[in-house]
């Protein structure tokens, strides 16, 4: 009897672990629509748990829309403030159609979700972005080359796919410092790393263990900046001021708008992420990241499409946020309006630093913490916005 006992809980566990576990707190509508617009009262699922997905679960509250997240891992911060929660993993197809089935719309909000999951979902649901956008951006070196094709302008690049690839890709791209950087799953400086030789180049090849990487000569850019814009479903774009952007140990610590940017190169910055967000048909929020040239130019570094760490200011200094001009593109609402009434620094709050949170409460800065327990080194657990009157 007691082996029996045991063998049944062992079977229950382990289909606890293999089952997407639903964590709902209000039960969705069963009865979802799968149609643009979708009204209030409506669902909007999320693929992804981190504060992205949090700040998106807390702008479709406030338009009157649920949200389920859709994540593989257990207690991610966005499920605090989600009207459900399913635990799955990225490849189960009928964890996917499952939760699509209570989803009226559907997007996702960490560019490493695999494609292939967005692409499950784009025959059950409207999701946006799409699996093509998802696609070109999660490739580094697809990325460049799309962004090249626009006739807009980068640091120079070449594949590296081999050993092989290495002496000529040094010397086409000038030679001199460059970085290597692995052409997937790269983030806040990790898969990357600074090189002035074809031997340095070799060595960083190695140690990425031969990972399908990138070439690129070092800009020595006179600051880096991003531009976050949202295309609508009727192809109308609407962009945020770009913000000049500050990084310390790969990670972003700092937005400013206005930054050092001039009217000129605001301008131009939007009409990038307008080319990029029409040459995709994409919808949604986007942010293109940019070096700002010591002679003025701009090349585009990064496209990453989602909701961006350098457009959280916009919740405390825009009409519309970037995360409620997101939910409202992938809903099918019109986009609202981006405008800026307040100038704005947003700083991120990393690791420790959580850990002052009174006096950081005190500073009289619009204080955002995203719910996350553990105080990690390089974990971003918040930000913080001062704002001051518009110039
Ligand atoms: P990424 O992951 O490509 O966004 O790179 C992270 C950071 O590394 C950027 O924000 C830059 O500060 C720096 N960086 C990346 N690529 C280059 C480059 N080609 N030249 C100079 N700095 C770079």
């Amino acid at each position: 009897m007691r082996s029996w006992c045991i063998g049944a809980l062992v079977i229950f566990l382990l289909a606890r672990r293999c089952a997407p576990a639903h964590i709902g707190c209000i039960p969705l509508s069963d009865t979802a629509r799968h149609t643009l617009p979708v009204p209030p009262g409506g669902t909007i699922g999320i693929l992804g748990g981190g504060p992205l997905g949090r700040m998106l679960a807390l702008a479709a509250a406030r338009l009157g829309l649920k949200t389920h997240i859709y994540t593989d891992c257990h207690g991610e911060c966005a499920g605090q403030v989600a009207d459900a929660y399913t635990v799955g993993r990225f490849d189960d197809e009928a964890a996917l159609v499952k939760f699509a089935a209570t989803c009226d719309a559907a997007t996702f909000e960490f560019e490493n979700v695999p494609a292939a999951a967005v692409a499950i979902l784009e025959q059950q649901v409207p999701i946006n972005p799409s699996a093509k956008a998802l696609r070109i951006a999660q490739d580094r070196f697809d990325e460049k080359t799309f962004a090249l094709n626009l006739a807009l302008k980068t640091a120079p690049f070449e594949a590296v796919s081999n050993e092989g690839d290495i002496d000529g890709a040094f010397k086409r791209i000038g030679g001199g410092r460059a970085i290597l950087k692995t052409r997937r799953f790269g983030y806040d400086g990790k898969g990357q790393e600074k090189v002035s030789s074809a031997a340095d180049v070799r060595r960083a090849f190695t140690k990425f263990k031969q990972t399908p990487s990138i070439l690129e000569g070092f800009v020595d850019f006179a600051f880096e900046c991003s531009v976050v814009g949202a295309r609508g479903t009727d192809g109308r774009f609407e962009a945020y001021d770009p913000p000049e952007n500050s990084h310390e140990n790969h990670i972003l610590r700092r937005s400013s708008v206005p930054g050092l940017l001039t009217a000129r190169q605001c301008e131009e910055a939007k009409r990038i992420a307008e080319r990029v967000a029409d040459a995709l048909d994409y919808v949604g929020v986007l942010a293109v990241e940019l070096f700002v040239g010591k002679d003025g130019t701009l090349l585009v570094n990064e496209i990453a499409p989602r909701v961006h760490n350098s457009g959280h200011w916009t919740i405390d200094a825009c009409h519309v946020s970037q995360f409620e001009q997101h939910i409202r593109a992938v809903a099918g609402w019109p986009l609202g309006n981006p405008a800026r009434h307040s100038d704005a620094i947003m700083t991120n709050i990393i690791g420790e630093e959580a850990d002052d949170w009174a006096k950081l409460a005190a500073h009289g800065g619009a204080l955002h913490l995203y719910g996350k327990g553990e105080a990690r080194p390089g974990r971003k657990m918040g930000h913080i916005t001062r704002l001051s009157r518009r110039t």
